[in-house]
């Protein structure tokens, strides 16, 4: 059987070779990655790795031997820098070569980057990889004093650790409310009173306008001119689709490598999962990149069914957590484009979740320490809700 390399060895890259063994592939399967560990979770990276509660291998999805036994030849360390297409072959950083019959790419994400004089001082980070947490964590050890440039999931939860560990934390964020791109004002609104009572200084609607400092970071100063001392600064303003390997061989992308429902590329060889991926969803009626474990495995699992044969036509209704302190929040489905919520339960009992309609019909819901309307949503939405099923207005 053909040969199958496997481009980025994260979330959707191991899941794709695993699910490729289950489903009969016997041809060899190459995964390369660029980072110098197994394939491993990222949603405790912000959480449990950060407060030092787990350490990496629990990270691993799975044992390095599983892959051995699974013949799944791993080559971490190792960045890929081209994709010959013609020659049907990878160009490797110090230009080995390494041949496929087909493809799949699983490039994931990167942090995205700050456009900002003192960006590149010492201390001012991103949080992305093992490594970046390594560096925060030994940062934190020293140093008294965080400020967090973004205050979506990623600023939030890093924040919510760092005060647990007594360190004195600012959370700088443009927008009038937190999460603002995922969430309704009422979740907005819980976490801004739960950050605050933790003694985060949130600082919403402010913009920043340099980062300060002479050999190492000191400061973030403001859009108005007050300035925020900080001994270590952590940008998490988004990430970016690793999606440069693709277009530059030729391949279709729009922020995201195009697939279509059976993960396949604009070349039939040349497959994609995961994070780096953009897709047109019946279900929204508009093509979506998600970032989200609950993706990087389903896509990968459709890659791995398509390369061996079967038909698939992948349209998930995406799902989502975040925790931060005691509160688990979990997100059921895409709320953009809605034009009513529902709130049920108590914000004050930290209990609760919002229902998001549109049209009168449920698209979304946000479970706030509610884990049984999260599942319930999950099956309901899911079943229930496509845009191309609504009738017209
Ligand atoms: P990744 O897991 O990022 O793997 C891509 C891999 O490809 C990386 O190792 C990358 O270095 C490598 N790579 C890229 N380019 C190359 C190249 N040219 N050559 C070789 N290797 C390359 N999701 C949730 O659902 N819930 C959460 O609570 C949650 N929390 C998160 C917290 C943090 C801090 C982060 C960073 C992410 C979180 N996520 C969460 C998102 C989730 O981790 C991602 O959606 C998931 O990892 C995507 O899997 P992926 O395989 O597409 O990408």
């Amino acid at each position: 059987q053909d040969t199958i390399a496997i481009v980025g060895a994260g979330q959707a890259g191991a899941q794709v070779a695993q699910s490729l063994r289950q489903n009969g592939h016997e041809g060899p399967i190459r995964m390369i990655g660029d980072e110098p560990h197994p394939p491993y979770q990222r949603p405790p990276l912000s959480k449990k790795f950060l407060s030092g509660e787990i350490g990496s291998e629990a990270l691993w999805l799975r044992p390095p031997a599983f892959y051995e036994t699974q013949r799944i030849a791993v080559q971490p360390g190792t960045r890929v820098e081209a994709i010959d297409r013609d020659a049907r072959s990878l160009v490797c950083a110090g230009g080995e070569r390494i041949g496929y019959d087909r493809l799949v790419l699983a490039t994931g994400t990167r942090a995205r980057a700050i456009a900002l004089a003192g960006a590149d001082l010492a201390g001012v980070v991103t949080l992305r990889r093992i490594t970046d947490v390594e560096h925060i964590r030994a940062a934190l050890g020293v140093h008294n004093r965080l400020a967090v440039i973004g205050a979506g999931y990623i600023g939030l939860e890093v924040a919510a650790v760092a005060r647990a560990m007594g360190k004195a934390v600012t959370v700088i964020e443009a927008q009038d409310r937190v999460m603002k791109r995922v969430v309704s004002p009422v979740v907005s609104a819980y976490y801004e009173a739960l950050h605050r009572a933790n003694g985060v200084d949130l600082r919403l609607s402010t913009g920043v306008e340099a980062i300060e400092g002479g050999e190492r970071v000191e400061g973030v100063r403001l859009a108005g001119g007050a300035v925020v001392p900080a001994d270590l600064v952590l940008v998490a303003v988004g990430a970016e689709p690793n999606d440069e390997l693709a277009t530059a061989c030729g391949l279709e992308t729009d922020n995201g490598i195009l697939v279509d429902g059976g993960g396949q590329t604009s070349d039939e060889t040349i497959f994609a999962a995961g994070d780096c991926t953009r897709f047109f969803s019946a279900r929204y009626g508009r093509s979506v990149r998600l970032e989200s474990v609950q993706n990087a495995i389903d896509q990968a699992k459709v890659v791995a069914q398509t390369m061996t044969g079967q038909e698939v036509d992948y349209d998930p209704l995406p799902w989502f957590w975040s925790d931060q302190y005691h509160v688990k929040l979990q997100i059921a489905g895409l709320s953009e484009g809605y034009d009513d919520t529902v709130t049920v339960g108590a914000p004050a009992e930290d209990k609760f979740y919002v229902a998001y309609l549109q049209r009168g019909r449920l698209i979304a819901v946000d479970s706030i320490n509610a884990p049984r309307s999260h599942m319930v949503a999950r099956k309901v939405i899911g079943e229930a809700w496509r845009a191309d099923l609504l009738p017209p207005a």
